[in-house]
């Protein structure tokens, strides 16, 4: 008798030779869990055909961390179906009662924040200062803000021939999140609140390049109380999980950062079922300087343009300067980048590490290497760090730069800026170079003269404007794109305007059944 045929394993991953795959990572000593977090339960992937996991690696040093379930159209609807499930139950439950849940999310992510810290700077390669600092903090504050703000919505009713109007804000349903990996779980959580708070279910679908936060976060969420399916999590890449997600029928909104090819195909997805899209997307924005400025306050400003290692969809990374201090100017800037320590991460004196990946920075490195080809001057940088090697990138600074040239009108995404110059006295100029991208995301400008500051700035095209300042922002503000930087604002009550539907109930002063 032939012996029986083997069966094959559930998943295939694990051969029956191999050990069964753990579904733990340590990273940077912390334990993550490696799976899809969907109704409330961990899963790996189930595909038969496709490849279980991904490698997920280190930009600091290439080091594989994990290895990532790697989702694709079975995850995608398994983690709708949960959030379509779990949103009746969390709509109804009272506006106060989802707040407290936030803010236990929001206590659990402040106890966490080291382990947070630290995970995230091993997976995005971003300072573990500023995540210390700076983001972590600020993602516990994105969740109270939004509870709070929840709590305080309200719209005066308006009035006609004796009828009230009253406004109201209904959850629309499953919200879809998707994230990029320059800033995951700060660009998550501004995402997670808004949409958790008004009442909707949500779906995360974190960058490949950065997938652990999301995942602590998951925990953090479950322990803190949230119930199974409010908050759900999947892994894998935009083209295998990412698109089924947001082709799937049951999804009422969905919430995008990233680069503008990928947002065409998600809006072209999203049409099939009219589902209101916010994309905050790229951006090429200008830092003006103007002659009245303080100009070591400019060449702060400039300077800052390269944290995250350039990283920043909002990065100021064209600086246009009136022709007669562009020297002085760039002396201060040039004394500034040569005191910059470029390093690990996760040492408390550097102030740029590496950019993301391998590929991202080949990708960095042609459009400096174009430009050069063109005509540009690196005045700085111009080139990667060959003392660090790996995915270390200079602060760079082209000059020489036309207006038209790719290295002017494209997003680099690196720490890579332009330097051009203005006629002196050309506001016209100044403000026609400014807006001369297919961008309109933020613009900064250094002037002292608040009458020219008003002036410049109402002629800008762009979601934020930052006079004599950067990155400062009031969660209570609108936040978007103009042109191909995005659609839609998010921040504040504008999320609440976007992850709902409203409702106008229409109410007449008599006809009311007459009791005793
Ligand atoms: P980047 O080029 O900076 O990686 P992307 O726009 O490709 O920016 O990626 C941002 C996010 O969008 C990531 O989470 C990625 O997996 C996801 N993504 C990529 N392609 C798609 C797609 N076709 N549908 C949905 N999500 C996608």
């Amino acid at each position: 008798m032939a012996p029986p045929a083997p069966v094959p394993p559930v998943n295939p991953s694990g051969s029956p030779h191999s050990p069964p795959p753990s579904h733990t990572a340590t990273v940077a000593g912390v334990p993550v869990d490696t799976r899809h977090w969907i109704g409330g339960e961990r899963l790996a992937s189930a595909s038969a055909t496709a490849p279980a996991t991904f490698t997920d690696h280190s930009p600091i040093d290439g080091a594989p961390l994990a290895e990532i379930a790697r989702g694709g159209v079975a995850e995608a609807r398994a983690a709708v179906v949960a959030a379509r499930d779990a949103f009746p139950a969390w709509a109804a439950t009272p506006p106060a009662e989802r707040a407290r849940l936030l803010h236990a999310v929001a206590d659990g992510v402040e106890a966490r924040a080291e382990d947070l810290a630290a995970v995230e700077t091993a997976d995005n390669g971003a300072l573990l200062r500023s995540h210390r600092r700076g983001v972590m903090p600020r993602v516990a504050h994105n969740l109270r803000y939004f509870a709070d703000r929840l709590l305080a919505l309200a719209h005066d009713d308006f009035e006609t021939r004796g009828h009230t109007n009253h406004v109201s804000w209904d959850p629309a349903g499953p919200a879809v999140l998707i994230t990029p990996w320059n800033a995951p779980l700060m660009l998550a959580s501004w995402k997670i609140a808004p949409a958790l708070a008004a009442g909707n279910t949500v779906v995360l679908k974190p960058a490949e390049w950065t997938p652990l936060t999301a995942s602590l976060f998951a925990d953090i969420a479950h322990e803190a109380g949230l119930p199974a399916g409010v908050l759900n999590v999947v892994q894998g890449y935009g083209a295998e999980v990412g698109e089924p997600l947001v082709a799937d029928p049951d999804v009422r909104r969905i919430s995008f950062t990233g680069s503008v090819p990928t947002a065409r195909r998600i809006a072209a997805a999203s049409a099939a079922h009219l589902v209101p899209c916010s994309f905050e997307l790229g951006g090429k924005s200008p830092l003006l300087v103007f002659a009245d400025a303080d100009l070591e306050l400019a060449a702060d400003l400039a300077v800052e343009q390269f944290d995250n290692a350039g990283q920043i969809c909002l990065a100021a990374t064209r600086i246009l300067v009136e022709e007669s201090v562009r020297d002085a100017f760039l002396g201060h800037f040039l004394d500034r980048v040569t005191k910059l320590t470029q390093g690990d991460p996760r040492d408390e004196t550097t102030d740029i590490g590496p950019n993301i990946h391998p590929r991202h920075v080949e990708r960095v490195d042609g459009f400096v290497r174009r430009a050069l080809d063109a005509g540009a001057k690196a005045v700085t940088g111009g080139g990667r760090n060959t003392a660090l090697g790996g995915n270390y990138y200079l602060p760079t600074l082209l000059t020489d730069v036309a207006q038209h040239s790719e290295i002017v009108q494209e997003e680099v995404f690196g720490p890579v800026l332009t330097l051009q110059t203005f006629p002196d006295g050309d506001e016209d100029e100044a403000v026609r170079l400014a807006n001369g991208t297919r961008f309109g995301l933020a613009a900064t400008l250094a002037t002292g003269d608040r009458e020219r500051a008003g002036r410049v700035s109402a002629r800008f095209v762009a979601g934020t404007v930052w006079v004599n300042c950067f990155f400062v922002r009031d969660l209570s503000a609108p936040f978007g794109g103009s042109r191909d930087s995005g659609i839609g604002r998010e921040g504040g009550d504008w999320s609440f305007d976007f992850y709902c539907d409203l409702k106008n109930t229409v109410t007449a002063p008599k006809g009311w059944a007459r009791h005793g």
